[in-house]
């Protein structure tokens, strides 16, 4: 999130309008916000895990709501639902590494110098290639980061470090971190180690991250057509101790040692090739499951228009329940907050628009996801087999976790400096008097973490707010980021403020409204590294002043 200097001074100055609103715009109520998390969130539903009953359960809810409101199934063959497939993978004994080269043999079983999770790409593996050191493995030469350039990578395997190098754009360094999988795939590699700087291993240090070693929860993603699963990522990826490392460069021209410290000190290392061979042998065991996207279809008022669509989504997934509870304890992940919120967000802004005198000029696809927190994939599904040309959707709203713990007075728009679609979101805000505020905790990668991100790796600009740190909103995150994140605590016991809820609601109702209405769909800024990356061929419009 980059800053939006002006913003605070436009909600200062527009204040509150709704007296000057030609049509009066429809109300949103806390009692209707609270049914909707109510519902979804409570233990019956036994936390709207992936393929779970309590998630159809969810699914069901959602699609009756649609029904009520009067909307049009917007799934598969005429019904509410796109059915989704998913392959889960679980370790079916110990993967285990072989190491040769200059100083001989070394055999790693998992967990112990190397770690892997299960595979997608087959059952049985046996991997093998020499690897070679890329830096931080990052690809953005308009920012000087180019670590693939002269390396010879294909059906080898990468090592790459950990992070990105200091400076880059915040939402930038998101995305560069969450693609170098794929980005090492694109080269040809087979395979992605990850290497430890001095940060990295304070962050997560090996011995958690071997700790979890084939324990925990499957690995799953959708399954292509072609019967293979996984979004085109490298076929393993593997976390190296400090111990592997130096062993993976044994005799390589410089040591683990040496280009570690460089990295250390914001130099980036050149890679190079290194002497060694790598074998992964790996046994998995695959299973299916089946999950349906919710979609509800609101035809839009304008003959020119209403063959474009504004998306407005959350996810209707959350946790399930922790395995091994100790007796009498909550094991249910009840996702009150992430995201039965979102969704009730979604409810309410769709009541607004279905049953408001004034229709949206464009179509509006309201959705709800599944198994955004396994990894966003039911967005990652539906983004890439659409329902609606995709060529056709004008724009994404993502609807995720908002904070409602207190009266928020200013929002965060994830993405919204690199489309149109953020001066959507400053009028909106603007027209509550709501600020904007820029990403208080870039550390926290939150656009590459949900939902939107998916639709802008098609091209489609997206973004996602969430309440802002002002009003005491930022000891409210922290807290809720330390205790209830991802926790059973996060359920209706929570002192939940539902007028906030309400206020939420018509905010994206508003966003949204603006996207469906403008005479010209959003448009994606030119020069904007998103835009050039995943929209090449698309109209532009110039940057504002101010927003950079
Ligand atoms: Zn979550």
């Amino acid at each position: 999130m980059r800053l939006l200097t002006f913003a605070a001074a436009i909600s200062l100055a527009v204040g509150s309008i709704a007296s000057a609103q030609p049509a009066p715009a429809p109300d949103f109520s806390a009692d209707r916000f609270k049914s909707h998390v109510a519902f979804l969130a409570d233990d019956l539903l036994e936390g709207r895990d992936t393929g779970s009953r309590g998630h159809e359960i969810g699914a069901a809810y959602v699609a009756s709501q649609f029904l009520g409101l009067g909307l049009k199934p917007g799934g598969a063959n005429g019904s509410w639902y796109q059915q989704v497939p998913f392959r889960a993978s679980v370790l079916d004994g110990k993967p285990r590494f072989t190491l040769t080269g200059p100083a001989g043999q070394a055999v790693w079983d998992n967990g112990s110098e190397m770690v892997t999770g299960a595979g997608l790409d087959a059952e049985k593996e046996d991997l093998s290639g020499q690897v070679v050191f890329a830096g931080y493995g990052a690809e953005a030469p308009q920012y000087g980061a180019d670590d693939y350039r002269g390396l010879d990578v294909r059906g080898k395997i990468v090592a790459v470090f950990a992070g990105l190098p200091k400076g880059l754009p915040s939402e930038i360094a998101a995305h560069l971190g969450d693609t170098k999988s794929e980005v090492a795939a694109k080269h040809g590699a087979l395979g992605i180690i990850t290497l430890y700087t001095g940060e990295f291993a304070k962050a997560r240090p090996f011995a958690a991250v071997a700790a979890r070693a084939g324990g925990g929860r499957p690995t799953l993603d959708w399954v292509r057509k072609d019967g293979r699963a996984g979004a085109g990522g490298a076929r393993f990826a593997a976390t190296a101790s400090d111990t592997a490392a130096a062993a993976l460069f044994a005799g390589a021209p410089r040591s683990f040692a040496d280009v570690r410290a460089e990295i250390d000190r914001g130099v980036v290392p050149k890679g190079f090739a290194l002497k060694t061979n790598l074998r992964l042998e790996r046994q998995s065991r695959w299973t299916t499951i089946q999950s349906p996207e919710v979609i509800g279809l609101l035809p839009g008022s304008d003959p020119k228009l209403r063959g474009e669509y504004v998306i407005l989504m959350g996810h209707l997934d959350h946790l399930g329940m922790r395995k091994n509870g100790k007796p009498g304890e909550d094991v249910i992940y009840n996702g009150a907050l992430d995201n039965a919120a979102g969704v009730a967000t979604m409810l309410e802004a769709a009541r607004a628009f279905a049953t408001g005198r004034e229709k949206p000029r464009r179509s509006i696809l309201f959705i709800a996801n599944t198994a955004e927190e396994k990894g966003l994939l039911g967005a990652s599904y539906f983004a890439s087999n659409p329902t609606v040309p995709v060529e056709k959707i004008a724009a994404a709203v993502d609807l995720d976790m908002p904070l409602l713990l207190y009266k928020f007075t200013d929002v965060i728009a994830f993405g919204a400096d690199h489309s149109t679609v953020g001066e959507a979101v400053r009028r909106a805000a603007g027209e509550m008097g709501v600020g904007l505020s820029p990403d208080p905790m870039p550390e926290e990668n939150i656009f590459v973490r949900s939902d939107h991100y998916e639709f802008v790796k098609e091209g489609v600009p997206a973004i996602m707010l969430a309440t802002g740190w002002a009003n005491g909103g930022g000891e409210k995150w922290k807290g809720f980021l330390r205790g209830a994140y991802h926790h059973p605590n996060d359920d209706m016991a929570q002192p939940i403020d539902w007028d906030s809820g309400a206020r939420f609601a018509r905010l994206n109702y508003l966003i949204a409204r603006q996207l469906a209405d403008a005479p010209q769909r959003a448009l994606w800024y030119k020069g904007d590294y998103f835009g050039d990356a995943f929209a090449p061929g698309q109209p532009r419009a110039v940057r504002p002043a101010g927003v950079r």
